[in-house]
This record gives structure tokens, C-alpha cells and sequence, in this order.
């Protein structure tokens, strides 16, 4: 078993997936620490922010890398995006090649409303988040939904659209643990 959690930055996908796992069977991977730790090997970035700004070739290639890595690996939840929003536009987290090696069984999308995704930015010093419109932001969350039926086309996967309200991350993880 391998399934997707996905939801754009600030949505509060970590906090929800801390909740996850202390009560899931499943070990959770980041698919960007991954990227990151060869990233940073190469000395292509610093941060983790930084990766979605390399040339999308590069972006290619370490997600390739990255996507091999997990295909050894089951009985998995993988913490990744539904795409990545890069200076050249939007980039598929999960292209055809990288669903092959993976065969995802199922998908969940942490969603909630731009405004409430705004604020969480604002609110988060830690990691260096894109200047988004509310307009960005719910066109990226679209965007995202759109990524999703595509990849569940591909292998017969469920989505979970998984509404995260403003201070009751607990519903939200409770949620997944009922999909998983
Ligand atoms: P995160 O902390 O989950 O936002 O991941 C950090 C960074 O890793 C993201 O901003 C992306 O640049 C990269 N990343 C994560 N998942 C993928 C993926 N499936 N494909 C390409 N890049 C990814
Ligand atoms: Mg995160």
C-alpha cells in the first residue's frame, strides 16, 4: 500500500500529518526531504525552499532519483505536493514515470479556504513562502484537484478531500485515518 498526502504549502499539512502518524500503522515519507538531502549533497540549494526555483530539468532529475527510492519502499504514506508551483509554472509532483514506479492506491488533499491558507503563512517564519494572492492561492488548490483525477485515472486511485478548519487539526487527521 502507498498513498498520497498532498496540500499546498500552508495548509498545514505537517501539523496534520504529526497527528497521522502517531496513530497510523504506516511510516510517513517526505518526498522533499528526500529531494532536499541530494539536493543539498550537490549543493544545488540551501534551504528546501530553494528547490522548486532550480531549473526544471534538475527538478526532474531529483524527483526521478526520488521517486526510485520510493518505489523499494511499501506499506507507506508519502507526503508530497499534486504539483509544484515553480517559476516556469506549475510542475507535476507526480509525472507518468513517477506513478509507474509508484502505484499509489490512494490520494488525499488537505484543502482549506485561501484566506485561512494566507494566514497560515503569515503566521510561519520558518520557511520562505511565495508572495500568493488569495487568487494564487485557490487557483493552485484548483490546479491541484485537476493533478489529482489525473493521477487517479492512471491507476484506479481514491481521492479524499480533506477540509482542514481553522485551529481543529484533529478533525482533518482523523479524517485520513478513517480513508487509510
Ligand atoms: P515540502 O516541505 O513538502 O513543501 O517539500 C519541499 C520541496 O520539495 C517542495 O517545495 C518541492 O520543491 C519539492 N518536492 C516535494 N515533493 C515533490 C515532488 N513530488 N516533485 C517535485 N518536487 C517535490
Ligand atoms: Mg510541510
Amino acid at each position: 500500500m502507498r498513498a498520497v498526502i498532498s496540500g499546498i504549502p500552508g495548509v498545514g499539512k505537517s501539523t496534520i500529518l504529526t497527528m497521522v502518524s502517531k496513530k497510523s500503522q504506516y511510516e510517513i515519507i517526505n518526498f522533499g526531504s528526500l529531494m532536499f538531502d541530494m539536493a543539498k549533497e550537490l549543493d544545488l540549494v540551501k534551504t528546501r525552499d530553494d528547490i522548486r526555483k532550480l531549473e526544471v530539468d534538475t527538478q526532474r532529475n531529483l524527483q526521478k532519483a526520488t521517486s526510485n527510492k520510493l518505489g523499494k519502499m511499501d506499506n507507506i504514506i508519502i507526503d508530497t505536493h499534486m504539483s509544484i508551483k515553480s517559476p516556469a509554472g506549475y510542475l507535476p509532483g507526480l509525472p507518468a514515470w513517477v506513478l509507474t514506479e509508484l502505484m499509489v492506491s490512494s490520494y488525499f488533499l488537505i484543502e482549506s479556504t485561501p484566506e485561512e491558507i494566507m494566514r497560515r503563512r503569515e503566521n510561519d517564519p520558518t520557511r520562505s513562502r511565495d508572495e500568493d494572492t488569495l487568487k494564487d492561492i485557490d487557483e493552485h488548490q484548483q490546479v491541484n484537484r485537476y493533478y489529482a483525477v489525473a493521477y487517479s485515472v492512471y491507476s484506479g486511485a481514491t481521492i479524499k478531500y480533506i477540509y482542514n478548519p481553522d485551529n481543529h487539526p484533529e478533525i482533518a487527521a482523523e479524517n485520513i485515518l478513517m480513508g487509510l
